[in-house]
């Protein structure tokens, strides 16, 4: 029986969070420093449920883990990705993400971290910390150490639309006023390098200087983004990215449109407007999973989706 696996996602207060997930999606959240909507996530640190139909009340994890020819026989031994909305009201720390290598072992064995941000909306004046100065690690320590922020790091201004490719050993930071979709590897492993003397319960959060000079690549690395647009019926299917890890696409859809899964379970959240898949009812704020044996789905409305799928074996 072909059913779509509603999801229920798990949210997140953070000290730079603020309270658009509830005025913007109408989620309810915890408090009004909200800073994560975990959408679509079998991460032990915000696992989601499915909602209704026959795996209702099922955190994702085990239904990755029981029924895993929902998902395609996958044979990563966790559920890869992770969708993510972010409320970003304060700036987010300077970081780094390790890569799957250095995280197995330095870890405990965890994913690293390739990321990618699609910008659902922001303050005119938003921007966005990508990528740093320093050529070599010896300028890296050196700026870090004498906290020389403005020198060290990129940032560029932002609007609504925008996409960045954050790949391992990348220095980035979301900053105020910006509310983003992330599609990530399923992975918690964040090195902080500055926190701009933030205080948390009264004390600073914890940094990870040796760390991120050790996963940050000198000179940087900068991710090939390559966008593409095609026409499917009455839809704008636009890759935003398809890298080893994922693929990711925007799909604009004014009236109606057919697809298949083609034995690929996809992840789907939609970020405007509402409609119908197969019958069923979907609106701004849902997401879900398409089963891989899903096949043909058709979707009609006026609606905008974020869909992703996982590249790796
Ligand atoms: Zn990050």
């Amino acid at each position: 029986m072909k059913e779509i696996l509603h999801i229920k996602p798990v949210f997140k207060q953070m000290i730079w969070g603020g309270n658009r997930l509830k005025s913007e999606y109408g989620y309810e959240i915890p408090g009004d420093n909200t800073g994560e909507c975990w959408a679509i996530s079998g991460h032990k640190n915000g696992d989601d449920e499915i909602v209704g139909g026959t795996y209702d009340g099922w955190k994702l994890s085990e239904l990755y883990n029981k029924h895993r020819e929902l998902f395609g026989n996958q044979k990563k031994d966790v559920f890869p990705l992770l969708v993510k909305i972010i409320d970003a009201k304060a700036d987010l720390s300077i970081q780094v993400h390790p890569d799957d290598e250095y995280a197995a072992k330095n870890e405990n064995g965890s994913l690293g971290k390739t990321e990618c941000w699609y910008i659902l909306d922001c303050d005119e004046d938003a921007k966005i910390v990508v990528g740093h100065n320093a050529k070599t690690k010896e300028e890296l320590r050196d700026m870090i150490c004498s906290g020389k922020w403005d020198e060290l790091i990129k940032v560029r201004p932002i609007k609504k639309g925008d996409f960045f490719q954050i790949v391992p050993g990348t220095v980035h930071a979301i900053k105020a006023g910006t509310l983003i979709l992330e599609t990530q590897q399923s992975s918690d492993i964040t090195y902080r390098l500055y926190d701009y003397g933030r205080l948390q319960n009264g004390k600073p959060r914890e940094l990870h200087i040796e760390k991120s000079i050790d996963v940050i690549k000198c000179p940087e690395t900068r991710a090939e983004v390559s966008r593409s647009t095609e026409m499917i019926e009455d839809a704008k299917v636009e890759t935003l990215v398809s890298c080893e890890f994922y693929d990711v696409k925007k799909v604009d859809l004014a009236g109606s449109a057919s697809f298949d899964t083609e034995g690929i379970y996809r992840l789907v959240s939609v970020i405007e407007g509402n409609g119908e898949i197969n019958g069923e009812k979907i609106k701004k704020g849902d997401h879900f999973i398409l089963p891989s044996d899903y096949g043909k789905y058709t979707i009609t409305g006026n609606l905008s989706l974020i869909s992703s799928f996982s590249k790796e074996a």
